[in-house]
């Protein structure tokens, strides 16, 4: 007991010899930081003070001054003992848009400079805006189809960080021209409610978020319903290859169930990544290419039931276009762009994805064989593989699928050289 008191008292001796040493050397002001201390603050931007000081705080004053005029934020008494404190800092309302300078001032409770402790100062500019941008939309006609695609066109009071039309829970960026418009190219998503109303919203440096409305009209449509028979050749030739991915399934029929619902969303959030590495403007002029001497076998939107032994096993829909033609058939890319992916991707196998600008992409999947390289450029009808039955596929076809901001779209309308140029290339500056 009495070694215990003894190491106590030590302790408390030691602890008040650093208070005091403390308190007569040091030599330094109050460890400051503001936040943000550069660039921009809008109404709701949170200005925080962080002061800390071994020997303890003693004031600190906030000002900030704007033309001719200086207002007091926060001035303030600490207690003894105080180290450290956080403050969230008001802005005054008097204050305008525009340029603001603060000045803080700070000290502690230190012996030096003979009792009136040590001083931290800070100076820095901050530019206040709370205005919102003005958005105004300069194309017109927007028809779109329920899982089709639009494009916008639109100008902005200032400078844009972000803009793009939302959707339900999708957002579709816009880019910025060099002639200082902005183009959107948007999908009204097969999967949204025909009822949801897309916006225009845009973002400035200060955090600010303008909407604008547009005119538009959807044409709702009706996607057709189709049954897929699997049977036990198609399930134990197909599954194999999808055995790794899910180790704990016993039968082939659990792997494509797995396959079927999990594979596929994984799949899409890929597509949502690959679709972020997309250039700024359109890398082509002339329509779509289908792929030549091929039948239609499955169109984009079909409502897909999954029949096996006489029950429906699973219900998912298909996001592009089935081209069959002879096996192992030359794909040409169907535009010209950028090679941004060329893998392995679940239910699509071998797949290749090209880039065509404002986050539009085509696919090509199930391929036998990969015949381009990603950051390869291709032209519209350049040969970059050839078709095959990888990944979740019956047979040998090209599944082709067409995507905006990584939401699949129906192709049917970038084949139609009407419908581009309507939607599409007129709109363009
Ligand atoms: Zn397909």
């Amino acid at each position: 007991m009495k070694g215990i008191k003894k190491l106590l008292t030590m302790a408390v001796i030691l602890a008040l010899a650093y208070g005091i040493y403390q308190y007569f050397h040091d030599l330094a002001g109050p460890e400051l930081s503001f936040s943000p201390t550069e660039g921009y603050i809008n109404r709701s931007t949170a200005l925080r003070l962080e002061l800390k000081d071994l020997s303890g705080l003693k004031n600190v004053t906030v000002m900030v001054t704007q033309g001719e005029n200086t207002f007091t934020l926060l001035q303030k008494e600490y207690p003894l003992g105080t180290t450290s404190i956080h403050e969230n800092i008001e802005l005054d309302p008097m204050l305008q848009d525009g340029p603001l300078e603060f000045n803080l001032v700070a000290t502690d409770r230190a012996y030096s400079h003979f009792g009136k402790g040590n001083t931290t100062t800070a100076t820095f500019q901050l530019e206040r805006d709370t205005r919102a941008p003005m958005l105004s939309v300069t194309s017109r006609a927007h028809n779109l189809y329920h899982g089709g695609a639009g494009l916008i066109v639109y100008t902005a009071s200032e400078p844009l960080v972000a803009s793009g039309i939302r959707i339900e829970e999708r957002f579709f960026p816009g880019h910025a021209q060099a002639d200082g418009t902005y183009l959107c190219l948007f999908a009204f998503p097969f999967d949204a409610n025909p009822d949801s109303i897309p916006r225009l919203e845009g973002t400035d440096a200060a955090g600010n978020v303008g909407n604008g409305g547009f005119y538009y009209h959807l044409n709702r449509r009706r996607f057709i319903t189709d049954t897929i028979n699997i049977d036990d050749h198609f399930l134990n030739s197909k599954m194999p290859q999808f055995q790794h991915m899910f180790p704990t399934t016993q039968t082939p029929l659990e792997i494509f169930l797995k396959v079927n619902r999990d594979l596929r969303p994984q799949n899409r959030a890929w597509l949502q990544e690959v679709s972020v590495n997309t250039y700024t403007a359109p890398t082509w002029s002339k329509a779509f290419i289908r792929q030549p001497n091929t039948a239609t076998r499955a169109t984009f939107g079909d409502q897909r039931k999954y029949i096996y032994k006489g029950k429906v096993i699973d219900t998912q829909t298909h996001l592009g276009v089935d081209l069959a033609s002879i096996a192992q058939d030359n794909i040409m890319a169907a535009n010209a762009g950028t090679v941004v992916f060329t893998d392995f991707m679940g239910i699509y196998g071998n797949c290749v994805i090209i880039d065509h600008g404002l986050g539009l992409q085509s696919m090509y999947a199930h391929l036998s064989h990969i015949g381009v390289q990603v950051g390869e450029s291709v032209e519209r009808g350049q040969i970059i593989g050839r078709s095959g039955a990888t990944g979740l596929a019956g047979g040998d076809h090209l599944h082709f699928g067409i995507i905006i901001s990584g939401t699949p779209v129906n192709p049917l309308e970038w084949w139609d050289q009407n419908w581009v140029k309507n939607n599409v290339t007129s709109k363009l500056p």
